[in-house]
């Protein structure tokens, strides 16, 4: 998931913006709420749930008067802060992806998927040649052997530098 909520110019983010369930608004660092309307209209279609993002405002007034306007929140006059459906799996996502765990997995992704390339591009391993499960697990097999003797022959060199150095 690619996750532009995060501002690195010092304005403030996403994650600064508390939600508030039952309230339906945001609570933004200086204490002020962010709602989606501040009317009560007569027509309820008007407040109609459509199922898309909602946009959650500031007041105009409020910020003009708030002392974090022009460093923190520069942009618009009145700042907003998109709701999207399923918001609280996004952010659940957004959360996992903090963790160490999940930086450690995907580093792990990041390695075995090189190693998927580098049969591929490298060693030329653009289709299987042998038929069934079985010639597949035998024809992966051979090519991970190969992947590992040519990393083997490539540590060789460094081990021989290095005992001819001590
Ligand atoms: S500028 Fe508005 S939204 Fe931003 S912190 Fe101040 S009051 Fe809150």
């Amino acid at each position: 998931m690619i996750d532009k909520s995060e501002r690195t110019d010092g304005t403030f983010s996403r994650p600064d913006f508390e939600w508030d369930e039952k309230s339906d608004q945001y609570i933004c660092p200086e204490g002020h709420a962010l709602k989606q309307f501040r009317r009560n209209y007569s027509d309820p279609n008007r407040t109609r749930d459509t199922g898309g993002s909602k946009k959650y405002r500031a007041l105009k007034a409020t910020c003009q008067a708030c002392p974090s306007k022009e460093i923190r929140c520069p942009k618009a006059d009145a700042p907003y802060v998109t709701r999207e459906p399923h918001e609280e799996a996004r952010e659940f996502a957004r959360e996992c992806r903090r963790t160490k765990t999940c930086k450690v997995s995907r580093d792990k992704r990041k390695k075995v998927e090189m190693l998927f390339a580098h049969l591929k591009r490298i060693l030329g391993l653009t289709r299987l040649r042998l038929r069934g499960p079985n010639g597949a697990k035998d024809e992966f097999l051979l090519a991970a052997i190969a992947q590992n003797l040519r990393k083997l022959a490539k540590l060789r060199p460094r081990c021989a530098m290095q005992e001819a150095a001590a």
